[in-house]
């Protein structure tokens, strides 16, 4: 409608680009954000050179925090990739800042709105179809975290309070526990033990942390294939990309959430649990990625923590989907009133497995240390 199409426009000025752009379309099928690709007249025609974005205020309640850790972030990253004899404009994503000098643009309806590079000849992969692929997602993390080691991650803002503090992921449970809103704890009670066996593992990173044993570091917090871009040409990783989530956190958190989902033989939400196991074997490949790119960067208690960050991650994720089921389904969305309780299914029968391979888990890291 009219406002829509004011709003575009006013953004599309207030980045500087005006009479200069060709014209502007709709880009991706994101379900969060309206995302626009921005096309410049090129030597070839016209190309497709900038993403536009209308970031949704409601899932991001503190734009200028995100947007703040981002520009610190890319910024740094630039300057890195410059001393490493790489590309800038092709290794990072960079944020262009509006024609007087801000981090985004708020329109006439205070939303934000905000701006990068498009990279050219790049693929991404929705899902792991070759293990190789795993191996190069470690590899690329493995790298991010590398180049950003000497950032300093207290400065970060941290956008989502408590994103990966699994004490208070369980204190919550334990509330949707008592209340029993919709009298769903008699259907669960084996899940229910299942995470009340385990309130101690819950503390194990965050009391490291809170020694100070274990340093913040720059963390992802959606560390999935599908936000890495590929060069298309030499098949290697290239850019880190969706960096809405950039926190100060634990490397044993971003690297814990990779495994969670990767190493994984089915879905999140596969009902069938025969079918749901922890690969071994998918873990050591990412470790080995990881490892090769990190192992001189992280402290020892660092490394030590990495397979805790896989049971831990998985355990956290699993105890969200039970309380969120315990609450009725208030978070996270459900296609059948069991979803929930299937997802924290599928997840503790991983935390199991890993249990049971902990020590081969802890030996794999030791061996990529060497
Ligand atoms: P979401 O938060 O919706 O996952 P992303 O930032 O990950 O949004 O972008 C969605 C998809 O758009 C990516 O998986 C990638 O395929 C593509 N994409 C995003 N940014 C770029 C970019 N700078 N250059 C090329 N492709 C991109
Ligand atoms: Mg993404
Ligand atoms: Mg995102």
């Amino acid at each position: 409608d009219g406002v829509e199409d004011r709003n575009l426009e006013d953004a599309i000025y207030a980045f500087g680009f005006g009479n200069r752009c060709s014209y502007v379309k709709p880009f991706g099928a994101g379900h969060i954000n309206e995302t626009y690709a921005v096309y410049m007249p090129g030597e070839g025609g016209d190309e497709l050179a900038y993403v536009l974005q209308r970031v949704n205020s409601n899932v991001f309640k503190d734009p200028a925090g995100v947007m703040d850790n981002i520009f610190g972030v890319t910024e740094y990253l630039r300057n890195v990739i410059r001393r490493e004899g790489g590309d800038p404009d092709r290794e990072t994503l960079s944020y262009i800042k509006t024609k007087s000098g801000c981090n985004y643009f708020e329109d006439s309806e205070g939303e934000p709105w905000r701006c990068y590079n498009f990279i050219p000849d790049s693929v991404c992969y929705q899902l792991v179809e070759e293990p190789e692929q795993f191996y190069q997602s470690g590899s690329s993390f493995g790298h991010f975290l590398k180049q950003l080691s000497d950032y300093p991650a207290s400065k970060l803002n941290e956008t989502i309070p408590d994103f990966h503090n699994t004490i208070r992921r369980f204190e919550a449970f334990q509330v949707a526990l008592k209340r029993d809103l919709k009298n769903r704890a008699d259907s669960c009670r084996p899940e229910i033990d299942f995470v009340l066996a385990r309130e101690k593992d819950c503390g194990v990173l965050v009391h490291q942390q809170d020694e100070g044993i274990l340093p913040l570091r720059v963390t992802h917090n959606d560390t999935k294939l599908n936000n890495i871009l590929f060069d298309e040409k030499t098949g290697k990783g290239l850019c880190i990309i969706d960096l809405d989530t950039i926190m100060p956190g634990l490397a044993a958190n971003d690297f814990g959430d990779s495994i969670r989902f990767g190493a994984a033989t089915a879905e999140e939400d596969e009902p069938n649990l025969d079918l749901m196991h922890f690969d071994i074997s998918l873990y050591e490949l990412y470790v080995k990625g990881y490892l090769e790119e990190t192992k001189d960067v992280l402290t020892e208690a660092e490394i030590g923590s990495l397979p805790w960050g896989a049971r831990l991650m998985t355990l956290e994720c699993g105890i969200r989907f039970l309380t969120d089921y315990l609450q009725g389904d208030t978070y996270f969305k459900t296609d059948y009133p069991e979803h929930n309780l299937i997802r924290a299914r599928t997840q503790f029968r991983l935390v199991d497995e890993m249990e049971q391979q902990f020590e081969r888990m802890q030996e794999i890291v030791q061996k990529y240390t060497k």
